[in-house]
């Protein structure tokens, strides 16, 4: 996977770019398998639904337009989680502490939970620290952990109402925050998704101290992974 640059900075891999924008469908009410739920006139069975969910449309244009650091691609997204990626440059997130674990890194004013559900895919402590000099929201607070293993939990999303086919209005909730809903939730075949969300267990929480350690050590065994001779 290509690693692309913006202002002098690397892009996320699950960052979404302009170009990657697409109308969305009118919602409609449908009956489908697992019964009623929301759907699109012309769904597709293999790109729109995922989890018994209906899933939004969005292109794959990485590097075309402008990059949108607010928002995230709901294909690379997917395909992170469920290959654990890193978030940040693709490749294959196991070994940040050195073992089996991943490491996770949430915007957060408190440590990870045990079983906290998350968006967020996992990402190496290199990554990690360079998200941390460079993301402003991760200015406001940060948590991150190692962690043993984490499961398909379920949707983030937009739960429509059944009646009026609307956005449920949430209160308490900032607007675009999106809700995660269970795969068992039967509110999932009413949800418009638009990440996978993950559970986290066997969490070891990580300090600014040890995660910047752990960086340095990931950055030692890349060398030393190096054939000799490599420029
Ligand atoms: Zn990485």
């Amino acid at each position: 996977m290509k690693q692309h640059f913006w202002q002098g900075m690397r892009v996320p891999y699950v960052t979404a770019w302009t170009a990657e924008a697409r109308p969305q469908p009118v919602i409609k009410r449908i009956v489908g398998r697992g019964g009623e739920g929301i759907g699109y006139e012309d769904e597709h069975p293999v790109t729109d639904r995922r989890h018994e969910a209906l899933w939004v449309r969005s292109g794959l244009a990485p590097g075309v337009g402008q990059p949108d650091f607010r928002r995230l691609n709901t294909h690379r997204q997917k395909r992170a989680m469920r290959y654990n990626l890193c978030q940040v440059c693709s490749a294959p997130a196991e070994g940040a502490g050195g073992d089996e674990r991943t490491l996770h890194l949430l915007g957060a004013t408190e440590p990870i939970a045990e079983g906290e559900t998350t968006a967020a895919p996992p990402l190496h402590a290199q990554c990690a620290v360079e998200s941390i000099e460079n993301c402003r929201p991760l200015g406001r607070g940060w948590a991150a952990a190692l962690v043993d293993y984490s499961p398909l939990w379920g949707v983030a999303g937009v739960v429509y109402d059944r009646v009026t086919l609307q956005p449920l209005p949430r209160p308490g909730r900032r607007p675009g925050e999106l809700e995660h809903v269970h795969v068992g939730d039967e509110r999932i075949r009413w949800t418009l998704a638009s990440f996978t969300v993950i559970s986290l267990h066997g969490v070891t929480a990580v300090s600014r101290d040890q995660l910047y350690e752990m960086a340095q050590a990931e950055s030692r065994r890349a060398r030393t992974a190096e054939p000799s001779g490599a420029a």
